[in-house]
């Protein structure tokens, strides 16, 4: 059954009401524009409220509390007992903060005059869009104009590959873990494989990550893998490099690993933390030749359009930069272009510089070209800067406990115009936007150093040469 208020035609729909899709949408209705939201699912607010950002932000939290717990001995607060996790209390009230932020979405898109259309969307023509639930008759709604905003889901090995990979869970099973398992395999060297191995292992499941090659986080600079990586071992995770799942036997909280080293692991949970797939499938999109990778990302020009008039994307559907404000940022672009003022004519989200965290412990953030990208563009142009030390936070703390913080900065030219900055150390998720700021205005290191410090912090730490 069509909502009671359906229009007769939208001027723009969104499939997903994710970031993307929410960002697009609320900043196309804000010109006044008739705008529908399709959704497939009660979970508002996409992967990054439901099952990504927010909860893993939470977990990080109560993570980095029981880090923050261990120091307290150094700071000389006696008798706090033996503080314990309760992981599924936790679990009710994040899910309780998440159900509300799923309101507030619902809230916002009514308030804004979206109309949300649930069921899911195929597409049948640039101007018509089917919407499907269980045991209804699919009903059609016509627009002038649809973005493709559904966004992507975990991959996991079929069980064809890698025999028993489907007993294991991606970081979607993660969100639902009802209690904290004692044991964990991560498999992956990414983000996911990083930060959810890095909140098990500080909230103390033996944690055992799974790498294919010897550091993890490949794709950033080398300076950050060869901090990070260590330092994951000496907090204790248990790291497998060059190892690969063959086999994966058992049942419910109990497996068994095997590797291609001839090891055997066991655990309570085996999570997958390998990379992410476009949700591509069921839209439509081969027969109206909406072109697609052969991974199945949606291919896009810059301005976000598709390759049939009329049918733009955004998001990770697109393949590029997975990051709730890179969806949110493409969405209110592409609505700035097709309906904002004559000012916002040609407006196009540039995917340069564009800032990311990672949420280790201690988290990574970076901005910019890594040192091989770098030289690879700019050759002997460039001139990386460094340095390390340990926060003065850490210097009440025992050796044991002492984060590393490394800056890495990175120069082109004689200019010395700032190319990319990593950061690794407490405080760099927070620190790293300002920086960012600087890069993306074309800073050079001089007005780094003419830029008076703020003492003492993290963020003062001086680039010198490598
Ligand atoms: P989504 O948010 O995935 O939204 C797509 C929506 O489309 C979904 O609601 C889906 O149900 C709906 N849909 C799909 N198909 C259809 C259909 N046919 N019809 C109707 N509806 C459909 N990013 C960060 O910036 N910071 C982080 O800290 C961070 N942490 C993350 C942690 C994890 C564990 C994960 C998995 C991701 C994380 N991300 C993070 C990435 C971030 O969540 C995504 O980049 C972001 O959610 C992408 O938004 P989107 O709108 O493209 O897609
Ligand atoms: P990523 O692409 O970050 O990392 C996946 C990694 O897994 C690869 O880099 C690869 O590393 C490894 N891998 C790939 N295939 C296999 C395999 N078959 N077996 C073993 N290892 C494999 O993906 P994630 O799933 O971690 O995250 C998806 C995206 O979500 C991220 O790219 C990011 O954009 C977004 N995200 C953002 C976060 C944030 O902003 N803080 C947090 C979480 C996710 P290698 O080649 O070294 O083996």
């Amino acid at each position: 059954m069509p909502p009671v208020q359906l229009a007769d035609k939208y001027d723009i729909i969104f499939i997903g009401g994710g970031s993307g899709g929410s960002g697009g949408a609320r900043r196309a209705a804000s010109y006044g524009k008739k705008v529908a939201i399709v959704e497939s699912t009660p979970h508002y607010g996409g992967t990054c409220v439901n099952v990504g950002c927010i909860p893993k932000k939470l977990m990080w939290h109560a993570a980095d509390l029981a880090d923050r717990l261990r120091h307290t001995a150094g700071y000389k607060f006696q008798d706090l007992g033996q503080p314990k996790f309760d992981w599924t209390t936790f679990k009710l009230q994040r899910d309780a903060y998440i159900q509300k932020l799923r309101g507030i979405y619902k809230t916002n898109w009514n308030k804004e005059g979206i109309v949300l259309i649930n069921g899911h969307a195929t597409i049948l023509s640039p101007t018509e869009v089917q919407i499907s639930n269980p045991g209804e008759e699919p009903y059609t709604v016509k627009t002038d104009h649809i973005c493709v905003a559904v966004g992507g889901y975990p991959t996991i090995p079929s069980d064809k590959d890698v025999p028993g990979a489907s007993l294991g869970i991606s970081s979607d099973g993660f969100f639902e873990l009802e209690h904290q398992p004692k044991r964990a395999v991560v498999v992956g060297a990414g983000y996911i494989a990083v930060e959810l191995a890095g909140v098990l292992n500080t909230l103390g499941t033996e944690t055992h990550l799974l790498i294919r090659g010897e550091t993890v986080l490949r794709t950033f600079d080398p300076t950050v893998q060869e901090v990070l990586t260590p330092w994951m071992e000496h907090t204790g995770v248990k790291l497998h490099r060059q190892t690969k799942v063959t086999k994966v036997k058992g049942g419910p909280g109990s497996y068994t690993v095997y590797t291609d080293s001839g090891e055997t692991i066991e655990t309570d949970v085996v999570l997958w933390a390998i990379g992410r797939q476009a949700n591509t499938k069921s839209l439509g999109l081969e027969d109206i030749g909406v072109k697609t990778t052969p991974k199945g990302d949606i291919v896009v020009d810059e301005y976000q359009n598709s390759s049939v008039p009329g049918i733009t994307s955004i998001g990770d559907v697109t393949g590029k930069w997975l990051l709730t404000p890179v969806a949110i940022a493409a969405g209110r672009r592409l609505a700035n272009r097709l309906f904002g003022p004559p000012s916002f004519t040609g407006d196009k989200l540039i995917y340069e510089n564009i800032a990311t965290v990672v949420f280790s412990h201690p988290p990574v953030g970076t901005v910019g070209l890594t040192e091989p990208e770098a030289r690879k563009k700019y050759g002997d142009a460039v001139k990386v800067y460094k340095t390390s030390f340990k926060s003065l936070y850490f210097s009440m703390i025992e050796e044991h406990h002492k984060e590393p913080t490394t800056f890495k900065l990175i120069v082109e030219g004689p200019e010395e115009r700032v190319v990319g900055i990593h950061i690794i150390g407490q405080g760099s998720d927070e620190i790293i936007q300002g920086f960012a700021v600087a890069v993306k205005m074309g800073a050079r290191k001089v007005d780094l150093d003419n830029t008076v410090a703020i003492h003492p912090t993290s963020g003062e730490g001086k680039f010198t040469t490598t």
